[in-house]
């Protein structure tokens, strides 16, 4: 049985105060939760203090990107080591946004997922196809390519600290959610892709996650699919009460 995981993804909202503002309020409406997994990914800058205050609760943090490298002259980057020294659990990587602004690529991912693995964070890998991707019939390809290309040489035993976020870039902060067979329909297909890679153990036991416009009003027929284990979200996580409501889904 794959448990659900909620990840919060705050993208460059909230300034340190304003995040240990959600983090007293978010505990205490979350304290007791043990059936859901649940994380937040906060900006860099909020790292170390969200660590120290989601301390003791069942709130685990990740950041938003990382750098492949230990360390050296790459200016404003960080490494995982810095991550993993701030008390992150998780690393989301390859999100949409970082392909469209930042020049990601399956390339740059796969550097990171390795270096993310081997300082000992999970990882919440992101993958989706845009709406002309969608159109010209491209959804399968091009998600299939996110993953494994972004999986390369990474084995079965490592597969256990990955976590799939299938997340349609059409989807993502327009209010337009994927319905829940559109994204059934995809998770499955990972879940196929999983197992071509991996075989059945892997593709049973991975986790994929849904982005897209998830809130909380379509968050229970989405976690109902049977192949979709838990969501990454974006706007409706921005508030403790929102959040709160999707973890409790
Ligand atoms: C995201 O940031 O990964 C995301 C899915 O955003 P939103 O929930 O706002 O669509």
């Amino acid at each position: 049985m794959r448990k659900k995981f909620i990840a919060g993804n705050w993208k460059m909202y909230k300034t340190v105060s304003e995040a240990l503002d959600f983090a007293k309020d978010a505990k205490a409406r979350l304290a007791g939760v043990t059936n859901v997994q649940v994380a937040i990914g906060a900006p860099y800058i909020a790292l170390h203090d969200l660590a120290a205050a989601f301390q003791g609760s069942n709130i685990e943090l990740a950041a938003q990107n990382c750098h492949w490298e230990k360390e050296g002259a790459f200016t404003g980057e960080i490494s995982v080591g810095m991550l993993k020294e701030l008390g992150c659990q998780h690393v989301i990587i390859a999100h949409s946004e970082r392909r469209q602004y930042f020049g990601e690529t399956n390339a740059t991912a796969n550097k990171k997922v390795k270096a993310a693995l081997a300082a000992g964070l999970g990882v919440i890998l992101c993958a989706g196809e845009t709406l002309a991707e969608r159109e010209a019939g491209k959804t399968f390809d091009v998600v299939k390519d996110h993953v494994l290309g972004s999986l390369e040489g990474i084995s079965a035993e490592q597969m256990a600290h990955i976590v799939i976020a299938y997340e349609p870039v059409w989807a993502i902060g327009t209010g337009k959610v994927a319905s829940p067979a559109q994204a059934q329909e995809v998770h499955a297909f990972i879940r196929g892709v999983l197992k071509g890679a991996w075989g059945d153990g892997v593709a049973g036991a991975t986790r994929i996650q849904y982005g897209g416009s998830v809130k909380p009003d379509n968050v229970k027929e989405l976690m109902a699919q049977p192949d979709i284990d838990g969501a990454l979200v974006g706007g409706a996580s921005l508030k403790p009460d929102s959040f709160e409501a999707l973890v409790k889904f």
